[in-house]
């Protein structure tokens, strides 16, 4: 099957349906192919900042998203040697929207794809796997996929590689993520609540002991949790069995010593290993990439969905009238990564900062409670400096707005 268009997009992760909404909102035909045939897939964090919000709300969605079941999280409490220490609360921000919202990432997914449904110039193809380039003369100009029936080509203007940490179309152009390695690995798992045990909390919590960080976050009729252990030690752990995981955690957090009983098997547990990294160049002659496949972020902050949307709707702003007129150029390829890249390199600069102070003395040491140093426990008291955390994860250096 050959198709045409004006923007194809691989990947159907909140960078691409975002990016494929709002070029469908202003009359450009896009075609959006997602590999996997649904979009419930192993968790991948559902985090819906501020700034998103902000996003959702100019589209007439915020409501649709309030809708679904969901909770909220205003910030971080950690369990220290002095007791409670809160590094911000996100309420202290002037916002329609003063929190994170937890959806669950395939409803957020549908929602958006749902809504670019109804432009007739979008189209959206699930169990696409896009496998080549097309390439015309030094530009790229579409791109081949399969799916289990048949192999098709889509031919655009522009190609979009969305299509995630591992992105395929990136490989195929032959750019290289620079790497950094941050101290740490993930393990994501549920747990019950119960209701003759005790919760621990409500919103997001965060305990510290023998170097390994337990995070809470609570989900309305589950909580979601993220065991954090130093870098590279997956096997480690895993080969310690699971009866030593969930002794683990419950040291952690002695009042899970109930619900870690629903844990039968490793396969509950989907394995985050961490990364950072930037492209230097997130485009080519008829391509572009956006989100993780431009750059994967440290989950410090949870903000690596924030900034693929981001992206898009930069991308949207600045690419939508040269695609409506057919006249796209590289150089306004140039000015999305202008605009993108210095609020990447600042958030994963501030995100190192927090793993090489904060992190990695607690994975390294052998202490039952972490230690916050006094500076950071009297920063968070003065009036100017408090707003800043809140303001950072919220939106990252810079708002952004969809424009017209
Ligand atoms: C376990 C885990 C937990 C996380 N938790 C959080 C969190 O709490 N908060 C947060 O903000 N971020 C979190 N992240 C990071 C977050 O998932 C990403 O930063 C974000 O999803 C990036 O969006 P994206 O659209 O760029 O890419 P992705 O969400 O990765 O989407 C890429 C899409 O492309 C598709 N695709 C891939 N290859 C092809 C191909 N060849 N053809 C067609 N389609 C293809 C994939 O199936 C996928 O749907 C987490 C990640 C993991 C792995």
């Amino acid at each position: 099957m050959k198709e045409n268009t004006r923007c194809v997009i691989a990947g159907a992760g909140p960078g691409g349906a975002m990016l494929a909404l709002l070029l469908a909102h202003r009359g450009v035909a896009v075609t959006l192919l997602e590999m996997h045939k649904d979009f419930d897939r192993q968790f991948r964090g559902d985090t819906v900042h501020p700034s998103t919000l902000e996003i959702l709300d100019q589209l007439g969605l915020a409501e649709k998203v309030h809708q679904m079941p969901h909770s909220k999280v205003y910030g971080p409490s950690f369990n220290t040697s002095k007791g409670l220490f809160q590094p911000f609360d996100l309420r202290r921000l002037k916002s329609k929207f003063p929190y994170i919202l937890l959806i669950p990432q395939a409803k957020f997914l549908e929602l958006i794809t749902s809504e670019a449904a109804r432009f007739a110039h979008f189209q959206l193809k699930m169990g696409a796997n896009v496998c080549d380039l097309i390439r015309e003369n030094g530009t790229v100009r579409g791109v081949r996929y399969q799916t289990s029936e048949c192999e098709g080509e889509v031919r655009a203007l522009l190609t979009v590689g969305a299509d995630g940490r591992h992105s395929r179309i990136r490989h195929l152009a032959g750019i290289e993520p620079v790497k950094t390695s941050p101290p740490m690995d993930v393990l994501w798992f549920r747990l019950p609540k119960l209701e003759a045990a005790a919760d621990p909390g409500s919103g997001l919590m965060g305990s510290f002991r023998g170097g390994r960080i337990l995070v809470v976050l609570d989900r309305n009729d589950h909580w979601q949790v993220a065991f954090v252990f130093p870098k590279g030690q997956y096997q480690q752990v895993k080969a310690a069995g699971l009866e030593a995981m969930k002794r683990g955690i419950v040291e952690l957090e002695p009042r899970f010593a109930q619900h870690v009983d629903s844990l039968r098997d490793w396969q509950q547990f989907t394995l985050l290993s961490v990364e950072s990294s930037l492209c230097p160049r997130w485009h080519q002659p008829g391509l572009l990439l956006i989100g993780d496949a431009a750059h994967v972020m440290s989950p410090v902050g949870g903000v690596g969905i924030n900034y693929a949307i981001q992206d898009a709707v930069v991308a949207a702003n600045l690419l939508a009238k040269p695609l409506l007129d057919g006249r796209l150029e590289e150089r306004h390829l140039t000015e999305v990564q202008r605009q993108r890249e210095f609020p990447t390199r600042f958030i994963q600069g501030f995100q190192a900062m927090m793993q090489k102070h904060l992190l990695e003395p607690a994975l390294a040491s052998n202490q039952t409670t972490i230690q916050v140093p006094a500076i950071a426990r009297f920063l968070v008291r003065v009036p100017i400096l408090r707003d800043l955390p809140p303001r950072l994860i919220a939106y990252g250096i810079k708002r952004v707005h969809v424009d017209g």
